[in-house]
């Protein structure tokens, strides 16, 4: 099964695709945690794409486009896979369609209000985990894992408006995009915990 997993930032894709891929064995491909990696080893991808998510704007399409095909071309994703953040805008979804087979995409629909206390209280941890402060209880370190916590980069207010304004003009159009292609599935994710959002994706997903 190859899922593409949409969502505004904030509507909780990272927490939703690690569960995902854990319960159904999919590979998890998130393009943002591939620019991060890129940016933290200073790789050329890396110098390309820090000045465009600082910006909250979206890295171009022809090295995003790269980094995927290349990605899916791995012996790894056979088995199937979650793409967490690609495609983000119309272009990239008519080219993932010539190089991939996606069998269904899964929107979580959160309330605008909600996305941008959620961003700008989200504390996230190298494992991969991801809390709001207000479930912290001051706590610094992550439950997980005991690292120290952090906040990323583009979530300041300033970016976080910008990445909300990407993601209505040029990422909510693919709603329609996979709804015409009968691959679409939305899930409420403003309700609710994330097991809660979890159950409402596995009773779609079977
Ligand atoms: P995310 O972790 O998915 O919120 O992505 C963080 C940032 O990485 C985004 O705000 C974009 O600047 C960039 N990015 C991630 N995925 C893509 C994509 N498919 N196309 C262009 N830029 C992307």
């Amino acid at each position: 099964m190859n899922i593409v997993l949409l969502g505004a930032p904030g509507a909780g894709k990272g927490t939703q695709a690690s569960k995902i891929s854990q319960k159904y064995g999919l590979v998890h491909i998130s393009t943002g945690d591939i620019f991060r990696a890129n940016i933290k080893g200073g790789t050329p991808i890396g110098k390309i794409a820090k000045s465009y998510i600082d910006a909250g704007k979206l890295v171009p399409d022809e090295v995003t486009c790269e980094i995927v095909k290349n990605r899916l071309a791995e012996d790894d994703v056979k088995g199937g896979y979650m793409l967490d953040g690609f495609p983000r805008n119309l272009y990239q979804a008519g080219e993932l369609d010539k190089f991939a087979n996606i069998d269904i995409c899964i929107n979580i629909d959160v309330d605008k209000a909600l996305l941008l206390d959620r961003i700008c209280g989200r504390r996230v941890c190298v494992c991969g985990e991801s809390y709001h402060i207000s479930t912290l209880n001051g706590s610094t370190t992550c439950a997980k894992c005991g690292k120290p916590l952090y906040r990323r980069e583009d979530d300041n207010p300033q970016t976080v408006q910008a990445r909300l304004d990407t993601y209505e003009e040029q990422t909510a159009p693919l709603i329609e995009y996979y709804r015409a292609q009968s691959k679409l599935v939305t899930v409420h994710g403003g309700k609710g915990s994330p097991d809660e959002v979890f159950a409402q994706i596995c009773a779609r997903l079977g």
